[in-house]
């Protein structure tokens, strides 16, 4: 049984607020926050952690992304009701759960075996159902191209050509960009064919891995 408790959401308000403070606009982003119960992706050790602006590790060497980072890559994301999303770097589900708060159709891909096993096996019990696939998303994942919007949630090399191809017209693909262990965060947006870059601010990833990602 999950409990969800009045403290809990007590922290998720606050955690809403410091979201504001560093800059998220979007109240649909801000709403989905505040209706994600975080805690319940963090293990007895680190429970007391879970409502902190922090990454934290999920097992296998992976984490949890920070919160902020959550919000800023939905916010940049443009999700409107009904957009097929993907996600590369299932991990925890915590991004996926937020994607889908947004309204958004979601397929998410993960590489490691056994947080695919988990994670797929314990969302769909927060009422979450994505899509779950288990593969190399470095490739994206063309079977069910293209996309409205492709999120990805590891560090990448570089942007990977089969992406910015998965995306429709008016797609944005965000992706965080550098080398293994900080990452310029790029947001691309396909416009007439073309494709219009911006970019933001370092954040730090675990690194893609895979054939388009680090070897
Ligand atoms: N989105 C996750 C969440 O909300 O908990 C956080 C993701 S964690 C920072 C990065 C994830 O990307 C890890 O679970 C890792 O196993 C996964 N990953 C790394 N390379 C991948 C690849 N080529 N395809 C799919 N997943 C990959």
């Amino acid at each position: 049984m999950i409990e969800d408790s009045y403290k809990h959401r007590g922290l998720r308000n606050q955690l809403v607020k410091k979201m504001r403070l560093k800059g998220i606009k979007d109240e649909r982003v801000l709403d989905a926050i505040g209706k994600v119960p975080r805690h319940v992706f963090f293990n007895t050790a680190l429970l007391s952690h879970a409502y902190e602006d922090k990454a934290f590790p999920i097992g296998e060497g992976q984490t949890i992304s920070q919160p902020f980072t959550v919000a800023f890559q939905s916010e940049k994301l443009e999700i409107k009701p009904g957009d097929k999303v993907l996600e590369i770097g299932t991990g925890s589900g915590y991004q996926a759960s937020v994607l889908l708060e947004l309204g958004a159709k979601v397929f998410t891909i993960e590489y490691n075996r056994k947080l695919y096993d988990h994670t797929k096996d314990f969302l769909p019990t927060l009422g979450y159902k994505p899509i779950f696939i288990y593969g190399d998303g470095s490739k994206g994942y063309p079977a069910r191209a293209p996309y409205d919007k492709i999120i990805v949630t590891a560090g990448a090399p570089v942007i990977p050509v089969a992406l910015t191809d998965q995306l429709k017209e008016g797609g944005i693909l965000i992706i965080p960009v550098g080398d293994r262990t900080k990452q310029m965060m790029i947001k691309i947006k396909k416009e007439k064919g073309k494709l219009i870059r911006e970019e933001f601010d370092y954040f730090a990833f675990v690194p893609l891995l895979g054939d388009d990602g680090w070897k």
